[in-house]
């Protein structure tokens, strides 16, 4: 485990608030603050631009799922690898207004800064940064500046910037611009970092100007959208103003200069309202006027009409997400960021979904990975179900892709979903840690039956659900089989599990755990709409051309599902050959070679035990009532001491099963290490992006972990402990139509229906019911 780093902001429940400008973590604090709504994504760059060094920012604006294509160039080729990149485009930059003082630009580098403060409040939505600066000739001004990016508006964000001069009137120039002339970062030597681009992406298309606002259309060079940004102003205050248009010669910067005779301790206001609108969503022929009318609606309604929308729909998303922790300042900071930026990550448009890094950085270039059904995805699942059934529904939209590719993978039947992508092509260049990660297939199907599960969603099964299990299932009889030497065990060949430090192996446990899961659940679903809509049924299996005997395969491949254990070490083997490999040399490995990705070839990686992230234990958590607590506990004793944790995907889920397996001082040090993995840069690349899948992983952390709570069969079993460092905790979930409230407190959980008729559950395998008649019941914590 890493050490903590110190706490860089001061501890506070509901914001983080930097007090002073550090050019140095620039980079950093970029990512931290962050605005995004799903779709549009700020990086938390300053309006006046940085003057430091240009490797300490990144200008970011990114929308998710618009893409670029580019073919990927392989020195050696081989049939059936990806072709396509699609990355995630950083997309004309409309946060930009320079501020001059008479002749001086406004710089926090330059002249000097008596007060600095930039908070990002999680309960407003907005960030804030008021300044006081003054000149190297000696004037001074205050500067407030707020943004926000809409999350009710998808297409919408709105900066106000306020400068009062304080020691003088004269004049003040605000020049706000929209630039196109901005660059995707390039990932060199780290894959985890930017993409590699063979010629600028943006194609410029035309610029229009207005009075009081610039649009910009481009053409993306392959992928063939077209992109419309465009941004409008308004202007406040006392002071006599005059504007001027401006174009950069290549017409790819568009601004608008606003010249005002300010008059000392008088406020001068520019409000800039900015609105994105791709192809990918509308017809081209629409963008303008769909433009126009987002922004002139914007400015209509106000800038406070827009933070009044703001806070409400933070405010009913804290109702539901919230989680208490009494005892521990820090991780309540980070644990309420992590939520914070989950949210502002997330697709809500069932065309996209949530990436690696959000929309705050372009590190795994804006793909989607499995890491949104088995991390995200319960989050969302317990908070806000609606949204969990748009990734689901992007999921579908998958399909055609996914069947395609299963073509390309030679197999007859069937779909198999892309290990990363936007669009729904697999675009991993590196395929031993990419396409042979079949695993994908059951983790989308083990989110589809804990979403039906967990909501009775029968509607969502028969539209979509039974399609993508049943689709997806098939892969496992194509790729699998009854092995005679194994007294007909279904073994599954040639796949790459969870942790990418042991590639192209048999039998790796989780993927089989999880295919026997995917099998019988996609068994289960063909028997449910036989008999509960067998109209619907016969619509599926006809454009599916499923066999009469397919659902019966699918569970007898289950049932014979090769899990074995180890006899001598009575540990669950994570393949067929992991455990005859010798163990890594963790004595004779300096700290500064971690990652070992980035230090080690990876065939001196695979030829070892040793494990980048949780694969057995994250198998013994999805399938936890499948396996004794004895064997989670040797399992993870011994798989522990061999992971490096060089994923940020692992220390969360070790900390659960830890929480489990009755190691309560492991389960509080990975937990925190996990909540605040991005608030002190723990893995030392957020400046590339935040990390939603071990953001998520606090949640789970929580919930599962310390809340113990598990979801078999859709009703909720809670086995809470209360960490001695806390006071207590608190935190709901959704569950069937109903919302449980469940804080546990030293020696008892208080359980109260918050909403619904009633609920059953179970409490350290004790029943429980509330109703609406009796909705509070406290239990005894056993031991
Ligand atoms: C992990 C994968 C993960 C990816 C994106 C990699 O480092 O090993 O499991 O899907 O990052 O977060």
């Amino acid at each position: 485990m890493q050490a903590q780093a110190a706490h860089t902001y001061p501890l506070e429940d509901w914001r983080i608030t930097e007090t002073a400008f550090d050019a140095g973590s620039n980079l950093l604090d970029e990512t931290l603050f962050a605005l995004g709504n799903g779709y549009i994504g700020l990086r938390g760059t300053l309006e006046e631009g940085f003057s430091g060094s240009p490797k300490q920012t990144l200008e970011g604006t990114y929308l998710n799922g618009f893409y670029e294509t580019e073919p990927i160039r392989y020195p050696e080729t081989a049939y059936g690898l990806a072709k396509q990149n699609q990355f995630m485009l950083n997309v004309p930059n409309g946060k930009r207004i320079e501020l001059f003082v008479g002749d001086e630009r406004f710089d926090l580098l330059q002249g000097q800064v008596a007060r600095y403060e930039r908070t990002l409040d999680f309960r407003t939505g907005v960030l804030k940064r008021t300044v006081e600066w003054t000149s190297p000739q000696g004037k001074r001004v205050e500067v407030v500046v707020e943004r926000l990016v809409c999350l009710q508006r998808k297409h919408v964000f709105a900066i106000r910037y306020q400068v009062t001069p304080l020691n003088f009137s004269g004049r003040i120039v605000l020049a706000s611009s929209i630039d196109g002339r901005v660059k995707n970062l390039e990932a060199g030597d780290d894959p985890r970092v930017g993409s590699n681009l063979s010629a600028p992406p943006l194609q410029w298309v035309n610029a229009q100007q207005s009075d009081s606002g610039s649009q910009l259309v481009y053409r993306t060079r392959h992928s063939g959208f077209t992109l419309v940004s465009a941004v409008e102003h308004a202007l406040s205050g006392e002071a006599p103003f005059g504007v001027e248009r401006v174009r950069s010669e290549d017409q790819q910067s568009l601004g608008h200069r606003y010249i005002v005779s300010a008059i000392e301790g008088q406020a001068v206001r520019l409000v800039k309202f900015g609105a994105y609108h791709t192809s990918r969503d509308h017809p081209e022929a629409e963008l303008g006027a769909r433009s126009k009318e987002a922004l002139s609606q914007a400015r209509a309604d106000g800038f406070d009409a827009l933070c009044r929308e703001q806070a409400e729909f933070l405010a009913e998303f804290w109702r539901d997400a919230d989680i208490e922790i009494a005892g521990d300042a820090a991780l309540q900071q980070g644990i309420r960021f992590n939520e914070f930026h989950l949210l502002q990550s997330v697709g809500r448009d069932g065309r996209t979904n949530i990436a690696a890094k959000g929309v705050t950085g372009e590190g795994y270039e804006g793909h989607y990975f499995w890491d949104t059904e088995i991390y995200v995805f319960p989050f969302f699942l317990a908070t806000r179900p609606e949204i969990a059934r748009q990734l689901l529904a992007y999921r579908y939209a998958g399909l055609p892709a996914a069947r395609e590719r299963a073509r390309e993978m030679s197999h007859a039947q069937g779909a198999l979903y892309p290990w990363r992508t936007i669009a729904g092509g697999e675009c991993s260049a590196y395929f031993p840690a990419g396409t042979a990660q079949y695993h994908i297939n059951a983790d989308i199907a083990h989110s589809v039956k804990s979403y039906y599960e967990a909501t009775g969603d029968e509607d969502f099964l028969v539209q979509q659900g039974a399609e993508i299990v049943m689709e997806t299932a098939r892969i496992w009889l194509g790729l699998g089989s009854h092995d005679a030497r194994r007294g007909g065990a279904f073994c599954i060949h040639e796949v790459t599990g969870p942790d990418e430090y042991t590639a192209m192996v048999s039998n790796n446990f989780y993927t089989n755990a999880m295919a026997q899961q995917h099998l019988a659940f996609a068994a289960q679903v063909a028997r449910r709409l036989q008999q509960a809509h067998p109209a619907e049924f016969q619509r599926i299996a006809s454009a599916m051309q499923l066999g009469a005997d397919e659902p019966a395969q699918w569970q007898k491949a289950a049932d014979a599902m090769y899990l074995p254990l180890d006899p001598q070490l009575g540990i669950h083997p994570q393949d067929d050959t992991f455990l005859d490999k010798p163990v890594w040399d963790f004595k004779n490995t300096p700290a500064d070679k971690y990652p070992l990705l980035l230090n080690y070839h990876p065939l001196v990686i695979y030829r070892h035990q040793v494990c980048k992230q949780a694969d057995v234990v994250l198998a013994l958590l999805l399938r936890g009532d499948r396996f004794t607590l004895e064997e989670k506990r040797r399992d993870y004793d011994y798989y522990e001491p061999i992971t490096t944790h060089d994923s940020s995907l692992s220390a969360g889920i070790f900390g659960i099963l830890a929480a489990e397996v009755g190691y309560a001082e492991k389960a509080y040090a990975y937990f925190m290490e996990t909540a605040r993995m991005d608030l002190d840069n723990n893995h030392g690349n957020t400046q590339y992006g935040v990390h939603t899948a071990a953001m998520a992983g606090t949640w789970l952390g929580l919930v599962y972990g310390f809340g113990g709570m598990r979801l078999h069969d859709g009703a909720p079993h809670f086995s809470p402990t209360l960490p001695q460092q806390w006071q207590h905790y608190q935190f709901k979930v959704k569950v069937r139509g109903s919302q449980l409230q469940v804080r546990v407190n030293r020696g008892e959980a208080e359980y109260r229906l918050v909403a619904g008729e009633s609920l059953e559950f179970q409490h350290q395998g004790q029943r429980v019911r509330l109703s609406a008649a009796e909705p509070v019941q406290s239990c005894p914590l056993k031991g």
